[in-house]
């Protein structure tokens, strides 16, 4: 991941993003205390789609994260002590300027992170979705009033703000990860310091810049980049840090969560997921077609509730995969920067490898390719269909993050939840059928934390998104969200009744 790391690289004539209205937004030092911060030590960051290099950023450590921590401890008496409103305001504008920048922000991510154009503009509006969300919630932090349980006894439950919050962000969604984390900290008077995925800084730090120039204050958002391990090692044991939100990897999410209670700080993990999409005989073909392509294909087939497993019923399954198949094997692969494409390519080498390992082993064991299995240059890889993938195939076990559908068929329903459910993983499931009674039935026994009933597209600001078992633990988006940043407190007061 450091192979581009490059001490005093000279930067200046590499390729950039281009038609950018303001070149401005690509920013190439770290936001620490709303001061811009620079090193001599310096991260590439590549265009998967071609490997130039699109900008760099400070390789920043230990010690300018504890600088960090200590400017959002300093901000956040200040940014807790305005009204509900008042951190409102300044979200909404926030917000309001990633909107008005909606097209800027989408090539940056698209020249970092490769994903399609289109896709990287709905992004865009999907995370200033959740800082607007937050403005309005910020008004709406209550706590309660308890009945007594004695005549001189008054009961009050505050709602606090958890303290400063540390943030550890990946690459697949370089804006709407960060915004679905720091719209409820900043709503309700957290100060955060978030590391973004050193393979896509530059969409983290363009959003600092318009916090900066939203009026968020000096220290309350700060964006630190660099190595992972350093930097993670100050935000999971310094004691200052009251809260730790992570969306990643699960076996990094464990790793850091168990650090975390050294300090017993707050957690929320976001992590990975093995998605199933169960089809049964009586679905809408055309439905479940359109929904497999938005949850399997979307970004590359590269998002942790992406279906990981496709279960069809034997009735529809011949012509389910051979309408999917139809269907991305029309797919245009393409550079985003450079015109208008359905896939781009993966994020980096292990990515494809991973692919090509879930199609070997499922091939290995009897599956067929329908469609795709092979290299499309570069970091492309073809969208491939297989059939008669075995239950307990690879690509059924681990979550392949790559444009692979994998479908084994089943007879049953209960033969469909028992393979559904046999996972650790628990974020999303995905339906299809016209039996409501079934639809109910299949809601209740998914062992996950969403299901989507005859659609492939879950995710909206206003909903919860996360998962059970290994998957994770919070929330993120709607009410739910703010309770990950608050923490309860008990006022019991003792008054003379005369
Ligand atoms: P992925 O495999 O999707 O890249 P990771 O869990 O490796 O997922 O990365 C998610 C985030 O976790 C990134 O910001 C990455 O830099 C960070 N990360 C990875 N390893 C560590 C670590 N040892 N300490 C702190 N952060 C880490």
């Amino acid at each position: 991941m450091f192979q581009d790391m490059g001490v005093g690289v000279n930067v200046r004539n590499v390729s950039r993003i281009p038609g950018l209205q303001r070149a401005d937004l690509v920013r190439s030092e770290a936001f620490i205390g709303g001061a811009w911060v620079g090193a001599e030590s310096r991260i590439l960051v590549d265009n998967p789609a071609d490997g130039s290099v699109v900008g760099d950023v400070p390789n920043l450590g230990a010690a300018e994260a504890m600088d960090a921590v200590t400017a959002a401890r300093d901000a956040m008496p200040g940014w807790q002590g305005l009204t509900g409103k008042a951190r409102g305001e300044v979200l909404r504008r926030w917000s309001q300027l990633m909107l008005a920048h909606a097209e800027d922000l989408a090539r940056i991510m698209t020249g970092e992170q490769g994903k399609p154009l289109t896709e990287a503009r709905g992004e865009v509006a999907y995370a200033a979705g959740f800082l607007e969300w937050f403005a309005e919630e910020a008004r709406r932090v209550n706590g309660h009033v308890l009945t007594p349980h004695a005549a001189d006894k008054r009961l009050t439950v505050l709602r606090r703000p958890v303290g400063v919050v540390a943030a550890i962000t990946p690459w697949n969604f370089p804006l709407a990860m960060i915004t679905r984390k720091a719209g409820p900290a900043l709503a309700v008077g957290c100060a955060m310091v978030l590391k973004p995925s050193e393979l896509t800084p530059l969409s983290a730090l363009a959003l600092a810049k318009l916090a900066e120039e939203a009026g968020v204050p000096p220290g309350v958002f700060n964006v630190i980049t660099g190595e992972a391990a350093p930097i993670g090692e100050v935000l999971t044991g310094d004691p200052r840090v009251r809260k730790f939100t992570f969306t990643g990897s699960t076996a990094v999410g464990k790793m850091l969560a168990a650090r975390c209670m050294a300090t017993v700080k707050r957690v929320s993990l976001e992590l990975g997921g093995n998605a199933p999409f169960i089809v049964f005989d009586d679905a809408d073909i055309e439905a479940a077609v359109d929904g497999a392509v938005a949850s399997k294909f979307r970004n590359t087939g590269q998002t942790c509730v992406c279906a990981n497993r496709f279960f069809v019923q034997t009735g529809i399954h011949d012509r389910f995969a051979a309408a999917l198949a139809e269907r991305v094997g029309g797919f245009r692969l393409g550079s985003g920067l450079t015109g208008e494409f359905d896939q781009g390519p993966l994020i980096d080498a292990r990515a494809v490898a991973k692919v090509r390992a879930h199609i070997a082993d499922a091939v290995e064991a009897g599956a067929r390719i329908l469609t795709g299995g092979q290299s499309a240059g570069g970091l492309f890889f073809e969208p491939t269909v297989l059939v008669d993938v075995k239950p307990d195939a690879l690509v059924n076990r681990e979550e392949t993050f790559g444009p692979l559908a994998a479908i084994t068929r089943f007879e049953t329903e209960s033969e469909a939840v028992r393979m559904a459910n046999d996972t650790s993983a628990g974020l999303a499931a995905y339906v299809f059928t016209k039996d409501m009674s079934r639809s109910v039935r299949l809601s209740e026994a998914l062992e996950c934390g969403m299901v989507g009933l005859n659609t492939g597209l879950i995710s909206t600001e206003i909903a919860p998104f996360g998962g059970i078992k290994e998957s994770g633990m919070g929330r993120e988006g709607s009410r739910y969200g703010l309770e990950d940043y608050l923490d309860l407190k008990l006022v019991c007061a003792e008054i003379d009744l005369e």
